[in-house]
């Protein structure tokens, strides 16, 4: 096509003119092109290439995690975000020894400087902590502690434990000053988990976007972002499981465009034990199980971070509270599912 005699369009974005140059000049520019194109073919043709695509799976954050990126076959691409997630890993596991949430947690009261990344998502934490009355608070930690989900085999800890550790909990107990994180109760701790798979999540679509990719997904287990459309603008579709069964049963499904579709429900972590189900999301407030008539809710939003604390909130709220509090955000959107399986929605939730 460099040969052409026809000005067209080339990499830098001019228009060439090769039918009004000399024959000789013409070959020469002609030959430079086909060298540069060739060049570019080398380092970047297959990249570009819109029906490659390229997907993974590994396991971070105790959870399946799945990479899919279309119109690249650089998988390099995959190994470095693969890398990111070992080091957000190192930093933000509230059992990994050395880790930043360990350090703040293993700091008896003393102020822990910390990493960007940390104090960002502290700082989200902090925000959520405000919009849902309490109810999203990263200091249930010492709750977690003695309940040690999933490692539990089914027994109920003792009320006493549990009212002792009430009053080490609460997230005023925490300050932030730049990237200086101090517990002002030494046997206070956190745990990001109900935040830090949608934070993650972002900062990987962010470097992959970044790169140039502007089609596939991250699912951090089911926690998942789309980044653009599948290839030709087709949304994705994301199935929603019904809650309690199988992983493939799907309640209902969304069609989706670049954004975040993450759900909670005690379904991913819990036991039974006399008809009674005892899961990972807690009430602040007691340390129990938050046991509402809710068995799931989904969230939809930009931001996959956002999508992870509304989640969580939402389900400590209850399903008119946290209804409310989806109602007064801008861009985001809830499904609730109840109890006997009823579907509700916010009233901009983009429905089958
Ligand atoms: P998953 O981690 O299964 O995707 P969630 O995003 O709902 O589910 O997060 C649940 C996790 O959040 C728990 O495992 C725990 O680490 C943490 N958590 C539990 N209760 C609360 C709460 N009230 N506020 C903030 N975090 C919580
Ligand atoms: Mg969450």
């Amino acid at each position: 096509m460099f040969l052409s005699d026809q000005p067209q369009q080339n990499f830098f974005g001019f228009r060439g003119s090769g039918a009004r140059q000399s024959s000789s000049r013409r070959f020469f520019f002609s030959a430079a092109l086909l060298l540069l194109s060739l060049a570019l073919c080398l380092g970047g043709c297959r990249r570009q290439d819109p029906s490659a695509q390229i997907s993974d799976i590994g396991f971070y954050f105790d959870t399946v995690v799945e990479l899919r990126l279309n119109g690249t076959d650089d998988q390099s691409l995959i190994d470095e975000c693969f890398d990111k997630m070992k080091e957000y890993e190192a930093l933000l596991s509230r059992t990994r020894e050395g880790s930043d949430v360990w350090r703040i947690n293993h700091s008896a009261g003393e102020p822990v400087e910390v990493s960007d990344d940390t104090a960002a998502l502290i700082a989200l934490a902090q925000k959520y902590y405000e919009l849902s009355d309490g109810a999203f608070d990263i200091t249930v930690a010492p709750y977690l502690t003695i309940w040690d989900f999933p490692n539990n085999p089914g027994k109920v800890p003792a009320a006493a434990s549990l009212a002792a550790a009430r009053i080490h909990v609460g997230l005023p107990l925490l300050r932030l000053e730049g990237n200086t994180v101090t517990l002002d109760d030494p046997r206070a701790s956190i745990d990001l988990g109900g935040i830090a798979k949608g934070y993650i999540a972002d900062r990987l679509k962010e470097y992959l976007a970044g790169k140039g990719v502007t089609s596939g997904y991250i699912n951090l287990g089911g926690n998942m972002l789309a980044i653009g459309t599948k290839p030709g603008g087709v949304p994705w579709n994301i199935g929603i499981r019904r809650p309690f069964g199988e992983a493939s049963d799907t309640i209902t499904t969304v069609k989706i465009d670049g954004l975040s579709v993450v759900t909670s429900g005690p379904y991913e972590r819990y036991f039974e034990k006399d008809g009674t189900i005892y899961h990972h999301i807690l009430n602040p407030t007691d340390g129990y199980p938050v046991q509402n008539g809710l068995s799931s809710v989904t969230i939809l939003s930009r931001s996959s971070a956002d999508g992870d604390a509304l989640s969580t909130s939402c389900f400590v709220l209850g399903l008119e509270r946290g209804m409310e509090l989806i109602e007064s955000l801008d861009g985001i959107e809830a499904l609730f599912i109840t109890d006997d399986e009823e579907l509700h929605y916010s009233s901009g939730f983009p429905k089958e």
